[in-house]
């Protein structure tokens, strides 16, 4: 390893432009930063001054690829995107109310991987690998364990059970990142959803046009067409990583007639001001991904230091509300922990809510019972 940036400056005759290998999916992937020395050595910096890490490293692994490191800025160590990649050692602080699995996932699965909480649509996770550990990720307890899918018989008993589940009208196929398990699997495994009468559309959840956009192939869109309706959401969090490269993958996916949708998480020092929010929600507009949902990060171990305060994203969004056309503005959501749902976060909710207190209260006052 690596010459990460300058495989992208110096073409592979020598010349200017980006290498053939840069370009390789399957190289960024087996030259990803993978231990603190390797971390050290594109950071510069000597092994001995990561020596605060090694605990977090432990307990959550590093990865990233060549191609997002090139985009961080490597002298600023509050940088957005180095803080999305980069272990921090607030990973092993934990407060009261953190939980391994705030969404209470792993109580939800009637077979090994596969989330079934609303009637009409589950959740397979076909692989726990990523492209990249994103530092905030709400299934960071999925790195290290034994993993879900990638085998044909563990998404076979996926495949099965919504076969004979029929109020399921919708899969949505996540992980882990699921463009990561081989792509013949994947065509099979939706493929297989495909033929079931009552699945009538499949979505994907991969944040792969932001971390490994290389992936997003001629040849894997083709495949992915044969499965449409099939929708795509992705997940950028800052201006910055909508990139040429991330621009093109998702034009690749766009002209297969597969929508691109963008779900962001609200994060402490990555998004949480309303210019660079205006920055990534236009960018995005730009590349005609629509941002969909942007997530109160949720309450997950080792991610405590990225929640920002719901009363400022709140504050922030109606900022944005007010100057931005609405096909920019996405929904802002917390994802109830325990898996009870969704709700929109909204000053104006807020108000109802509490004009909704006040009056249960004033009929308390009042001995209005309802009994
Ligand atoms: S790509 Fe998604 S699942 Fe994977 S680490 Fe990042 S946020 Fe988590």
């Amino acid at each position: 390893m690596l010459r990460m940036r300058e495989d992208r400056e110096i073409g592979a005759g020598g010349g200017s432009g980006v290498s053939a290998r840069w370009q390789d999916w399957q190289w960024q992937l087996t030259n990803r930063v993978q231990s603190l020395a390797q971390l050290a050595a594109v950071t510069g910096l000597p092994v001995r001054s990561l020596a605060p890490l090694r605990p977090v490293a432990g307990v959550y692994p590093v990865a990233i690829t060549p191609y997002y490191w090139s985009l961080v800025d490597a002298a600023a160590p509050d940088d957005p995107l180095r803080r999305q990649c980069v272990p921090d050692p607030r990973e092993l602080e934990c407060s009261g109310g953190d939980l391994a699995d705030p969404l209470g996932e792993e109580e939800a699965m009637p077979v090994p991987g596969l989330i079934h909480r609303y009637p009409d649509r589950c959740l397979a996770i076909v692989t726990s690998e990523c492209a990249v550990h994103c530092r905030h990720c709400n299934r960071k307890r999925l790195w290290r364990g034994p993993g879900y899918g990638r085998t044909r018989e563990r998404l076979r008993a996926m495949v099965d059970y919504v076969s004979r589940t029929p109020a399921v009208r919708e899969v949505i196929v996540s992980g882990g990142d699921p463009l990561l398990i081989a792509e013949d699997l994947l065509d099979w495994f939706l493929g297989e959803l495909r033929a079931i009468p009552h699945v009538e559309v499949l979505r994907i959840g991969s944040r792969i046009p932001v971390t490994l956009p290389m992936r997003v192939t001629p040849q894997l869109c083709a495949m992915l067409k044969r499965h449409r309706p099939l929708w795509f959401n992705t997940q950028f969090n800052h201006g910055r990583e909508v990139t040429p490269e991330a621009a093109a993958a998702c034009e690749m996916l766009l002209t297969a007639g597969i929508p691109v949708s963008n779900q962001s998480v609200l994060l402490q020092g990555v998004n949480d001001d309303a210019e660079t929010m205006r920055d990534l929600l236009t960018a995005l507009e730009r590349i005609s991904v629509r941002p969909y949902y942007l997530f109160q990060c949720e309450p997950v171990r080792g991610a405590g230091h990225f929640r920002a305060d719901p009363a400022h994203g709140m504050e922030m969004m109606e900022r944005l509300r007010r100057t931005l056309s609405g096909l920019c503005l996405p929904r802002y959501v917390l994802d109830c922990p325990g898996g009870r749902g969704k709700i929109p976060l909204q000053r104006l909710s807020l108000r109802a809510e509490r004009g909704a207190a006040r009056r249960e209260k004033q009929c308390f006052d009042n001995g209005d019972r309802m009994d």
